[in-house]
């Protein structure tokens, strides 16, 4: 990976970029509308919003005044908990593409596994995708035991499964499962929401290279092909955090990242939420 347009090939060909702007927590209105438009003025074609975080009008307003053509830029939401359900879902994403103002996604994704729904929610992905409404489809906290359950029935296999993902949460197993079935692994709460930084092994590796510890974590995402997308409002940061393709973690580096884990969650399981 040497440039931020640099992407994975989803299982359908559909190219994703490997950096994008996680937009959790941002408010709508001018806080998300300046955080996307200074991304995508420092080379972000890929921005993640949901349904849930309530600023869909913003995203997609920034996209529309940043002059940056509209099939040029990855976007991805996702179904909230409460949609789930066949026609609920089909009505929540017309929702999400009018807030967006667009008239399809990039990425749709059923956002956490919620029990004895998360079929139906993903038969309505399939129509959306097979519609032509989302170029792909996919999953978000699902453990190995839900993509089989999932894959059992469904008709086309998820093409992402967007997930905690950070040195000390690795999913080696999951990353595992997902590479075996061309499921693109993507990290959510790649920087541990600033966690990390102070961490030795992270500040030594640092040091040597002239980067910070967020950009080496970002750094480690990508050489262990997992699709990534911090969050910040702040445009030297959301600039800092793509500046990631100018250098290159050795194997030994890799490993001592990948040792760091502890299989520690800072948000929640996927076995056992209730929201
Ligand atoms: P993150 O790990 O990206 O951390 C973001 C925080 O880290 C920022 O608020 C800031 O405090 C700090 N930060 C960012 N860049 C920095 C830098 N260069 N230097 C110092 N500090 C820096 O956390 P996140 O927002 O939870 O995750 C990223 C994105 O993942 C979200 O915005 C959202 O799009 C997505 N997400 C998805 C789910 C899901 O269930 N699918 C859950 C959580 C987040």
């Amino acid at each position: 990976m040497k440039s931020i347009q640099d992407c994975a090939i989803l299982h359908n060909g559909v190219k994703m970029p490997w950096l994008g702007l996680g937009v959790y927590k941002v408010k709508n209105g001018d806080e998300v509308i300046n955080a996307v438009k200074t991304a995508l003025e420092a080379g972000y074609r890929h921005v993640d919003t949901a349904a849930f975080y309530d600023n869909e009008e913003g995203v997609g307003q920034a996209i529309k005044e940043s002059g940056v053509p509209r099939e040029q830029i990855f976007v991805t939401t996702k179904v909230w908990n409460s949609d789930q359900g066949y026609e609920t879902t089909l009505k929540a994403f017309e929702t999400s593409l009018k807030k967006l103002g667009m008239d399809y996604i990039d990425l749709y994704l059923v956002h956490w596994p919620v029990r004895g729904k998360y079929k139906e929610t993903y038969k309505a992905l399939e129509k959306l995708y097979k519609d032509g409404f989302v170029r792909a489809i996919g999953v978000s906290n699902f453990q190995i035991h839900h993509l089989e359950d999932l894959m059992a029935e469904c008709e086309i296999k998820p093409m992402v499964n967007q997930v905690e993902y950070h040195p000390r949460l690795t999913q080696k197993e999951l990353h595992a499962f997902c590479k075996q079935h061309h499921i693109q692994l993507e990290a959510w709460s790649p920087l541990m929401r600033g966690g990390l930084f102070d961490d030795p092994t992270l500040l030594e590796i640092s040091k040597k290279y002239g980067k910070s510890p967020a950009q080496v974590i970002l750094r480690w995402d990508l050489q262990n092909e997992v699709v990534t997308i911090p969050k910040s409002i702040t445009p030297q940061r959301i600039k800092e955090n793509a500046d990631v393709f100018d250098f290159e973690l050795t194997p030994e580096e890799m490993e001592k990242i990948d040792a760091l884990n502890m299989n520690k969650r800072i948000g929640s399981d996927p076995d056992n939420f209730d929201f």
